[in-house]
């Protein structure tokens, strides 16, 4: 390792785990210059005692499978390149479903994952006790083989990026914490100006924090909201085990909490308790090098008992080791990866939720991408560290959020499963009235919202989760057809709004909009923010309000996202943005009979003519004065009113009495997600992301090429118009069988042929089947009669089904209703 400090380096990254030396390693691959600053000695936080269990298999995330693909790749050559061995050892992995649930979830990621490059083969309860003969296989329904995964050694694969890092010209200091970053003021945000230590500062244009469990306090010392728990985790060690030798496959059984592989010629057994326990709420120590913690026997025995009855010898051979070590998880079991909205140039990649030796390689490579090329190559949606708010910071939060966190890792991942704790954290101002409507909520981005409704007399308890039906599918189906053919009322007031103001309001709005959104005052567009590269970042509306006032309203997930978006491209610009999100509630009221209930109820002319689609207009509502504007997200002619949140019960109650007369029903986000899906409505994070240029998301009615003075990514956008007709699109895929249902990461196929996967899905209603949106690759321009001339299925499980195709949108292609 390096002795002396540098004076300066274009990036400085803190911490030497894994995470820390593989951001430093392919840095240094990428020629840039790179100081690695550890507090200790590499390896000394989590790394050092991690299983190093490495398992392509098990993730619908295609970001997450890559990753993990690549790791695996990198650990099998590291050593050619380094001269140091990473313990990488593909023995085998071998995943265990015992019940009906765990079954069907495997063989859905099976087919997703085959898609990614895994070779996973499930196989028979017999073929398990072969591979495995020390694992009690009575109950097994079947196994999930990978025969190139298996484990590797944390320390060696550490010590050998460290070892490649060097080799390309990185600097790495050991025993050298960083005590402070330094920031200059910048116009709009704080930016990064170097680090301070005990030996001296280092001047940076980047930092890139990956101080493991300690960078959420390192991030708050500089204002960066990194909300991760350390947690206990746990493995026990046996003494030799007759027939254990290191050519044992890894083993997994989430239904018992348990992984099992050879360690010292006895078992390893790794737990994953479904209710663990945070670990030093208030802060890491300083000083908590190469530690361990006390096992709690008494909490944990009871899992640990049941983990050792999938392989019984471990109950007869002594214990050599119990032990415990901390680990960091976040809120959604998503590692925190990203630049910091709070201040520029400052990077993290912490939080990785027990899966940090797994994914550290490609996890590193992505980092050092996004810093070198100023925007990532793959999609980050899912873990950009702009996801996630300050309130989930709380030391209450992260106390109880941790609870869960570790054992989601090995519960059957139901669709439809929603985390229990920490709830209650927003509440809308109609929480207590959508409570007396039996409203069942789940959490969006912290705010409670309801899901669906139940009936009169109906108690709102959602069932036993499932892949099938559960109870609420005909409370569901009764919302959408309310919608399609009455009205309903839904709260929505969990989306991002924000006041964008100023002189140059219109003009900034302009240049990072794809459409034309300062026009008309009173008229709200639909618009795209591109990079440079002509890929989205936010899929939002625009409202031009006045000539200096912009209502932009974006879904909860790209909250900070777009607002940092939108801020960080203000320059000098006189224009100011003001999140009004709490400031405002939004009751969308929509469906063929919406003009009917707000016409009895407000002064304005409410008319086609008076009040045609896409104008926004105050309107009074009682003793209020409401933002209304004539828009839709489900398809049918409908309005969206947003309303001081001190107002919005009064407009409600107003609603709701005005409403019996119309038949007005209460409809939630299960009703939005169908409605919205059989219209191809697009839903940046779930069926689109930071990848997808906005032709091939289907966006491009939206992108005003030749507005003047352009906007960014319009360069991009022209170029690949001009490059010729598209051969990936994001397509409607619907199921012509009315049964089988669709989630997300289902296998698309043309002739036979695997041509991509769905994104997201629900279930059509009125079209009458599953529907989702799949991005689909293909060898020629893909069109509708492309579409048609092929024979269509997708995989489910392990079942194939037919399914037909569509570019257009399959409900109302010619948006006669949205409009009438
Ligand atoms: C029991 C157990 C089993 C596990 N098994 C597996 C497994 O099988 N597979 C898997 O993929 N993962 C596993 N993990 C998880 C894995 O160990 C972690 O995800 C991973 O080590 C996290 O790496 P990191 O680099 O983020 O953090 P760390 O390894 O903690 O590295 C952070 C570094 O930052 C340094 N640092 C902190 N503050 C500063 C500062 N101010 N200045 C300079 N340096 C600083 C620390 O000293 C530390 O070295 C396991 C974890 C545990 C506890």
């Amino acid at each position: 390792m390096d002795r002396e400090l540098p004076d300066r380096a274009r990036v400085v990254v803190i911490g030497g785990g894994i995470v820390g030396t593989s951001v430093t390693y392919h840095l240094a691959h990428l020629g840039c210059d790179v100081v690695l600053l550890e507090r200790d000695r590499l390896t000394s936080g989590t790394t050092w005692h991690a299983a190093g269990l490495i398992v392509t298999f098990g993730s619908t995330s295609e970001t997450s499978t890559q990753m993990r693909r690549y790791t695996r790749e990198l650990y099998g050559r590291l050593e050619a390149e380094t001269g140091l061995a990473t313990g990488l050892r593909q023995v085998g992995f071998i995943e265990l479903a015992t019940d009906e649930g765990r079954l069907e979830e495997y063989r859905r990621v099976s087919a997703f994952n085959r898609l990614c490059g895994v070779d996973v083969h499930e196989i028979s309860p017999g073929e398990v006790k072969e591979m495995f003969p020390l694992a009690r296989v009575d109950d097994v329904l079947a196994g999930f083989y990978v025969p190139d995964d298996g484990r590797a050694n944390p320390v060696d694969v550490t010590m050998s990026l460290a070892r490649g890092a060097r080799l390309k010209g990185a600097r790495i200091v050991e025993g050298t914490p960083v005590s402070a970053v330094l920031t200059r003021q910048g116009s709009v945000t704080p930016t990064v100006t170097g680090v301070r230590t005990p030996r001296g500062d280092i001047e940076a244009e980047y930092v890139v924090n990956c101080a493991g469990m300690w960078a959420r306090q390192l991030g708050e010392a500089a204002g960066v909201n990194i909300p991760l728990q350390a947690a206990e985790h746990y493995y026990l060690i046996t003494e030799p085990v007759d027939g254990v030798d290191a050519t044992l496959p890894v083993l997994e059984d989430p239904a018992s909490y348990g992984y099992f592989r050879e360690e010292g010629g006895g078992l390893m057994l790794g737990l994953f308790e479904p209710v663990c326990a945070p670990w030093k709420v208030d802060g890491i120590p300083a000083d908590f090098s190469f530690g361990e913690l006390p096992p709690d026997w008494d909490r944990t025995a009871q899992y640990l008992e049941k983990a050792m009855q999938r392989i019984p010898v471990s109950m007869d051979v002594g214990v050599r080791k119990y032990f415990c070590g901390p680990e960091s998880f976040t809120p959604d079991l998503q590692p925190v990866v990203g630049e910091a909205p709070e201040l520029r140039n400052y990077f993290v990649a912490a939080g990785l939720n027990s899966i940090g030796i797994l994914t550290g390689g490609g996890l590193g490579r992505a980092l050092a991408h996004w810093i070198v090329d100023g925007r990532p190559d793959i999609d980050v949606t899912g873990f950009n560290i702009d996801r996630l708010h300050r309130y989930q910071n709380t030391p209450a939060y992260r106390a109880a959020r941790t609870v869960e966190a570790l054992g989601t890792v090995y519960k059957c991942h139901y669709p439809n499963r929603s985390m229990r704790t920490a709830r209650g954290a927003k509440l809308s101002p109609l929480h207590h009235r959508l409570v007396e409507r039996r409203a069942y909520f789940r959490d969006v981005s912290g705010w409670e919202m309801p899901d669906w409704y139940a009936p009169d007399g109906v108690e709102p308890i959602a069932g036993a989760l499932s892949w099938g039906r559960q109870n609420w599918f005909p409370y569901w189906e009764a919302e959408h057809h309310a919608t399609r053919n009455g009205v309903i009322c839904m709260d929505m007031s969990f989306m991002a709004k924000f006041l964008v103001q100023g002189r140059d309001a219109g003009r900034v709005l302009e240049h990072v909009s794809a459409n034309r959104v300062d026009g008309d005052s009173g008229i709200i567009t639909y618009t795209q923010w591109l990079n440079e590269g002509g890929t989205l970042e936010a899929d939002l509306t625009v409202t031009k309000l006045d000539d200096d006032r912009f209502w932009v309203v974006a879904s909860d997930t790209a909250h900070r996202h777009a607002e940092t978006w939108l801020r960080r491209h203000i320059g000098d610009a006189h224009a100011f943005v003001t999140d009004v999100t709490g400031a405002y509630a939004q009751i969308n009221v929509q469906g063929p009979r919406s003009r009917e209930l707000l016409a009895t109820l407000t002064t304005t002319d409410m008319s086609n003519e008076a009040f045609p689609f896409r104008t926004a207009r105050e309107i009074d509502l009682g003793f209020a004065r409401v933002l209304c504007v004539r828009i839709t997200y489900l398809g049918e002619l409908g309005y969206e009113l947003t309303i001081p949140t001190e107002q919005a019960l009064g407009v409600y109650d107003l609603l709701v009495e005005a409403g019996d007369a119309v038949g007005l029903r209460h409809a939630g986000l299960k009703a939005l997600s169908s409605l919205r899906m059989e219209k191809g409505y697009r839903d940046y994070g779930h069926d689109i992301d930071n990848t997808d240029s906005v032709l091939e998301a289907g966006l491009g009615f939206a992108v005003a090429l030749d507005k003047p003075g352009g906007f960014i990514g319009r360069d991009a956008v022209a170029a690949k118009k001009a490059a010729g007709p598209l051969t990936r699109r994001l397509v409607q895929v619907r199921l012509t069988d009315p049964e089988p249902l669709m989630f997300h990461a289902e296998v698309v196929r043309r002739n036979g042929m695997a041509v991509g996967y769905i994104r997201a899905a629900s279930y059509g209603f009125t079209l009458g089947g599953a529907v989702g949106l799949a991005m689909i690759d293909a060898d020629r321009p893909i069109d509708q009669s492309y579409l048609d001339s092929g024979e269509w299925t997708v995989e489910i499980g392990a079942a194939t089904y037919p399914a037909v195709t569509s570019i257009r949108p399959m409900y109302d292609a010619a948006n006669e209703r949205v409009r009438s």
